[in-house]
């Protein structure tokens, strides 16, 4: 979508991001160097050298004055002089790198990504290094560990544990962890504590401490990859056509759920990997990364660097710096990974194309998709781009014929695709949103022994508690939402604000009884296990996987099938391999339906075909039941009869006819403020400064109140921008953009920008 952009921008100059401040007397300067900061301005800074330090690179980190603060920046370009008067140049008070951390092409994307996104580039800096690196800590960092010495040994455990239980219970732990000791970062994870039980210890010389510099840590050893299958015509047909390409070439790999996308990810890797070059996976969530990374360890027998939220700092760095030196053959990371240095990439691959988790949407609200596309046009490499149910974005793309449709129809290894059918809530009682028919396919499943799982894209026990006399409804005082009802811990929770309260058993209006209506993922799993009860039911939501490790935990024991009804979120709906599982119910789809969103049916109909794609995978067929309110919406009957391709193919002509994307483009102006009135009156000044402009063909839609008019306790209103031709609107936003960071009035509001969003509703 945006690549062909990538050519428009090699040709705008740098000045938009610096801008000129024309002094007659600029004196000439043989070495500035300009510096991104991590500051919320879309421009970067003129510095001289470091005294005495040598002119850093472009892609080192200086440490630089900025205000009254030191800040840590990179250096992005260097020039032979400065704009401003020569006295008015301060100078960088140090060099944090002797080589630089980003090399050329790094910062390429980094400025593109923020000429596209219309974002300050200190910020995209900050979002493309590790945190560590961020805050100006060595590349290959000092690790200290902390160790038990000789005297340490020796001591008596058991006494130390009487007169004081938390040095004992440092000792231990650094006895059991033997010579090499425990570094600190571990150390402080492990127990927070440590450092108050640590001085005595050291004053009696039980413990000491030494240091180690972390360099490329060592490489694991490469083991004999196992083979794979033979693949079939369909993957073959797919394998050749990426190898045969030459150069740049976007490749949608538009594969039901288990026709072997995985497959052919694995055979294009192989042979990229085995030329010498590294591959760089992209997948939409954290959850995912387990599962594939211990399937591609295993099956190309290296190890690659992981890249996700769920590391420490320190472990991010590693993998950052296997990376970065061409010694990780693979990357396989979330969203941010599409930033990773790689000296030396040949692929790049994009799993689950469609997932929304690939765009952030918050801060710098990128695709990661967009950019993994834009930087491999940059390299010149091929891009894999994989989806079981493609955007209509790529799928458009497709059809022009800039980008290559390669399709697997079919499940390999001959499963069948699951059977849809639905059910009506009209005709039959939900109880605690189970149905009869639902209920007795459920039975029938585990009695052939099969698993089961249970969607319902709603965490909690209930979305509503409702007075059973006056009928109030328990609001959020802080946003224009329903309290979700908590029952295990006994909370009324705001979903979208994060506050909460006691839950009451009387309503705070009338003081009768009170009761939840409606259900979330808790009051389901209670309900199943209350109707299986010789069944083990586990519940998979972000509310039940909040502590490190219950997701691999859940995962597990969903896999090997010792858990035999599965409830969940969308969370469970994506990418899993659960071999025994045959039946899929959908508890409430009927919110799809009716969405305000243009993307509404897109959506549905994915989320619908993703977790309907866990049925069935192996040698018994699958079954997926849907219950629904409106069975006689088409919408049904096209996803029935047509499956994801004719629902797409629909959507697309709708989609032209309407002018909606992706046959126009759309950037998305938010603004929040603590009085209504400030939020509206900030965005109805951008659209008269917009309309001042007089751009032929640019829409300004709005503004609006945002669909939750209210959150957190700010009002939130939106402004739409609309436009067949992105350059117009591009251009529009790149005047706004600084106009806006000068505004006095946008200071009363918070506002950001997304280009591209995914979500208007
Ligand atoms: P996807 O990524 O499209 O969901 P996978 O690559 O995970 O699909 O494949 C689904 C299942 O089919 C896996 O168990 C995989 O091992 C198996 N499989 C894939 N390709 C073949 C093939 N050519 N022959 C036999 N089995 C295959
Ligand atoms: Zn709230």
């Amino acid at each position: 979508m945006l690549v062909d952009y990538v050519e428009f921008y090699k040709f705008q100059a740098v000045a938009t991001l610096t801008r000129a401040i024309v002094d007659p007397d600029a004196v000439s300067k043989t070495d500035i160097v300009k510096v991104a900061v991590n500051v919320p301005l879309s421009r970067e800074f003129d510095y001289l050298p470091a005294a005495g330090a040598p002119l850093p690179q472009p892609g080192s980190r200086v440490l630089v004055p900025f205000g009254h603060r030191r800040q840590t920046g990179v250096v992005t370009a260097l020039a032979g002089e400065s704009e401003l008067p020569g006295n008015k140049v301060r100078r960088c008070v140090a060099t944090l790198d002797r080589e630089p951390v980003l090399s050329g092409d790094d910062l390429w994307l980094i400025r593109f990504t923020s000429n596209y996104y219309h974002h300050p580039v200190g910020e995209v800096v900050a979002a493309a290094l590790p945190a560590l690196l961020r805050q100006g800590k060595a590349l290959h960092p000092v690790l200290v560990h902390v160790v038990a010495t000789d005297a340490g040994e020796k001591t008596d455990l058991d006494a130390l544990a009487r007169r004081a239980p938390r040095q004992a219970e440092l000792l231990e732990l650094l006895l059991d962890a033997g010579g090499n000791g425990v570094d600190v970062e571990t150390l402080t994870e492990q127990l927070p504590t440590w450092r108050r039980a640590a001085k005595p210890l050291r004053e009696k010389g039980l413990i000491g401490q030494h240091e180690a510099r972390i360099y490329a840590s060592q490489e694991d050893e490469p083991t004999a990859g196992q083979p794979g299958p033979t693949l079939n015509a369909d993957q073959s047909r797919a394998v050749d056509a990426v190898r045969a390409h030459q150069g740049f070439g976007a490749f949608v790999l538009d594969g039901v759920t288990g026709s072997g996308k995985t497959e052919v990810y694995l055979r294009l890797m192989e042979q990229v990997i085995g030329a010498g070059k590294q591959v760089l996976v992209l997948v939409p969530e954290i959850g995912l990364t387990p599962q594939l990374v211990s399937r591609l360890k295993r099956r190309l027998g290296l190890a690659p660097a992981v890249l996700h939220s769920g590391l420490t700092d320190l472990e991010r760095l590693g993998a950052w710096r296997r990376a970065r030196s061409g010694m990780a053959p693979f990357v396989v990371g979330t969203r941010s990974a599409v930033f990773t240095p790689l000296p030396n990439v040949g692929l790049i691959i994009v799993d689950e194309e469609h997932d929304h988790s690939l765009k952030q949407q918050e801060g710098l609200r990128y695709s990661a998709r967009d950019l993994a596309i834009v930087r491999a046009k940059h390299i010149g490499i091929p891009v894999v781009l994989g989806s079981a149910t493609p955007t209509l974005e790529m799928l458009h793309h497709c059809r022009t014929g800039s980008y290559v449709h390669l399709e697997l129809p079919h499940r390999a290894g001959g499963a069948k695709p699951p059977a849809l059918r639905l059910v009506d809530l009209n005709r039959t009682v939900a109880r605690d949103g189970v149905s009869e028919p639902l209920a007795a396919a459920i039975a029938e499943h585990l009695g052939a022994g099969g698993q089961v799982l249970m969607f319902l894209n709603r965490r909690g026990f209930a979305p509503t508690l409702i007075c059973a006399s006056c009928g109030h409804i328990a609001e959020c005082p802080r946003c224009d939402s329903r309290m979700t009802v908590h029952a295990h811990d006994r909370q009324l929770r705001c979903h979208h604000c994060g506050v909460y309260r006691p839950l009451d058993d009387t309503c705070s209006e009338c003081g009768a009884q009170v009761r939840p209506l409606g259900e979330g993922t808790q009051r389901l799993e209670e309900a199943l296990q209350e109707r299986f009860p010789t069944r083990r039911v586990i519940r998979i939501d972000s509310d039940s996987t909040q502590k490190k490790g219950a997701m691999t935990e859940a995962l597990s024991l969903a896999e090997r099938g010792d858990a035999e009804i599965l409830v969940g979120t969308q969370m469970l709906s994506k990418g899993h391999h659960f071999p025994n599982l045959t039946l899929v119910g959908i508890i409430n789809a009927d919110q799809g339906l009716f969405g305000a969103d243009f993307r509404s049916s897109e959506r549905l109909a994915q989320s619908i075909i993703q977790v309907a794609g866990r049925a069935g995978r192996e040698d018994r067929p699958g079954e997926v039941l849907v219950q629904t309110a409106f069975p006689d919406n088409d919408f049904w009957a096209r996803l029935i009869d047509g499956g994801y391709r004719q629902v797409s193919e629909d959507a697309l002509a709708e989609r032209e006819a309407t002018r909606w994307p992706p046959f126009t483009r759309l950037a998305l102006l938010r603004s929040a403020a603590h009085r209504q009135r400030d939020a509206h009156a900030f965005l109805e000044a951008v659209r008269q400064r917009i309309l001042d402009m007089q751009v032929d063909g640019l829409r300004v839609l709005g503004p609006v109140d945002a669909p939750m008019a209210r959150k957190a306790g700010r009002y939130r209103a939106q402004l739409l921008l609309q436009s067949a031709d992105r350059q117009a609107l591009h251009a529009v936003l790149a005047r706004l953009r600084p106009a806006l960071e000068e505004d006095p009035a946008a200071r009363k509001v918070r506002w950001s920008l997304d280009v591209d969003p995914i979500e208007l509703f």
